[in-house]
């Protein structure tokens, strides 16, 4: 502390206003607790600023136009289609983040969470100074719950800048490129890749891996695959990414392939290969924290660090790096700081590519409960045999179930299909509540709608099924 500095007493901190921190502090409010959440950048953190929430509005605006352009089967036929992109992006942060982020500000100070702005290190277990542009201030905690985030990486030969971009800059083009090469066929690249090829864009996606999305399972992909190839979506497997050369007016991405060098140019590139936790850098050694292997930080089942006041919760510890998981874990170790014996259960942790069509999984897939030891059956129904599917002209896809062989407990389910994003909620439902087969079946689900699908499935399950 320097001399004269003055040190201010903090009840509970939060550092970082993502969807783990936020959500952290208004639950500790809620909890009693007196909070004060710091934020060095925007509030509601990647995910509302520059991560789930503009990439859900720009794949939202690229189906629009597909719609627009490509609904002759309905009878619906469109003369000039066009594209004002400034006004989608307009749109994207006029209409929806900034809306929602405000929100967010309005409901920490609904539950009297004090914001403060700045920039926070640790200078011990209870002390943080918070720097800003002109000054700093130190403040004294009991408790403080991390939940800095993550930051894109970037690889060697791939310095972001200029037509060299993270999600970020994809996710902020002022037009839609002719061509765009995306390296990384993960969910975020995958989603934005498909984003841009509804908006217009000529895309190339060079994956590492011999599979894009490769998270979840090949018959599930391979449906992504295919709308992909009906779009101007190459996707190049075992790519290995060399470098970027910025010609001014295009970027030439040159990369192998067994062995042999490739080049493509196009307007530009967009890497995301993965991120990296926000553990460097703050301090945390100062306040004794282990941080762990890739950056990220150890915690128990409240997410209590080494160090016993500090809590660290969302992409910075282990697991998935997804907003919920945050939001759900950021709860978890406000409750445990209010002295509530909880404790984070991951077992019904549901995961979506919002791509086309969408894909989500909840739970085991048959090969995890078998190495698990679980004797296990996997039921697949089709959308195309469900009416609303058919009536909406989505009928790829289906709905699996992963059950108990003995008494059809659900431990695992996997969506591809439209709307998979939302049906998927029921089944993590029914895994966290241990419901079987049959408590699905004999749940009425609303007709016609496409959660018939998963009661269709859970009859196919019992060995009952009406409509296969
Ligand atoms: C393009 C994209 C799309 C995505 N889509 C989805 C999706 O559809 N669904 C999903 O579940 N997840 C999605 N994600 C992942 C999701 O955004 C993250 O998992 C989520 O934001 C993690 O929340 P968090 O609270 O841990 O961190 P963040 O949201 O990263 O928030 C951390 C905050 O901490 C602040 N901060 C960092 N260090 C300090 C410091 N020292 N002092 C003060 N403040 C600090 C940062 O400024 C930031 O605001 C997406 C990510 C991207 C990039």
């Amino acid at each position: 502390m320097v001399v004269g500095d003055f040190a201010l007493e903090l009840d509970t901190v939060v550092i970082g206003a993502g969807p783990g921190g936020y959500v952290a502090a208004i639950r500790a409010a809620q909890m009693g607790q007196k909070v004060a959440i710091i934020e060095r950048e925007y509030i509601g953190g990647v995910c509302l600023n520059v991560g789930c929430i503009p990439s859900k509005a720009l794949i939202a605006a690229g189906h629009h136009y597909q719609e627009a352009l490509h609904s002759q089967m309905f009878g619906v036929t469109a003369d000039n289609v066009t594209l004002d992109f400034a006004q989608t992006q307009d749109w994207k942060d006029n209409g929806v983040v900034n809306k929602l982020t405000s929100g967010i500000s309005f409901l920490l100070k609904k539950n009297k969470v004090e914001v403060i702005e700045g920039e926070a290190f640790f200078v011990d277990d209870r002390t943080l100074r918070v720097i800003k542009e002109d000054s700093a201030q130190t403040y004294e905690f009991n408790n403080a719950i991390i939940a800095t985030g993550s930051r894109p990486i970037e690889i060697p030969g791939f310095k972001f800048a200029g037509r060299v971009l993270d999600s970020t800059g994809g996710l902020n083009l002022k037009e839609v490129p002719k061509k765009l090469v995306i390296i990384g066929g993960g969910v975020i690249g995958a989603e934005l890749g498909g984003a841009y090829a509804n908006l217009g864009a000529e895309v190339t996606i060079l994956e590492g891996s011999p599979q894009i999305l490769p998270t979840y399972e090949k018959d599930m992909v391979k449906i992504v695959e295919e709308d992909f190839a009906k779009k101007a979506v190459t996707i190049v497997t075992k790519a290995m990414a060399k470098e970027a050369i910025d010609n001014g007016d295009s970027v030439t991405v040159n990369y192998e392939v067994d062995g042999k060098q490739e080049s493509i140019t196009a307007d530009y590139v967009m890497v995301t290969v993965g991120r990296r936790p926000n553990t460097d850098d703050m301090g945390l050694e100062q306040a004794g924290v282990t941080i762990g292997e890739r950056g990220l930080i150890p915690v128990d089942k409240q997410g209590r660090t080494n160090v016993s006041n500090i809590y660290a919760i969302g992409d910075i510890v282990p697991g998935a790096a997804l907003a919920h998981k945050a939001s759900y874990e950021a709860k978890v170790a406000a409750e445990a700081i209010s002295g509530k014996k909880v404790e984070v259960d991951y077992k019904a942790m549901p995961a979506v590519a919002f791509t086309d069509p969408e894909l989500a999984s909840v739970g085991l897939t048959i090969a995890e409960a078998k190495d698990q030891g679980i004797e296990a059956k996997a039921i697949k129904f089709p959308f195309a045999g469900n009416g609303r599917a058919l009536s909406l002209g989505k009928t790829e896809g289906f709905v699996r179930l992963v059950t108990t062989i003995e008494d059809h407990v659900i431990v695992g389910a996997q969506v591809a299909g439209v709307g998979a994003s939302d049906i998927i909620s029921e089944l993590a439902l029914a895994i966290e509540s241990g419901m079987n087969a049959e408590d699905i079946a004999l749940t009425i689900h609303p007709h016609p709608s496409l959660g018939e699908i998963v009661m269709d499935a859970a009859e196919l399950a019992l060995g009952l099924p009406i409509h296969a």
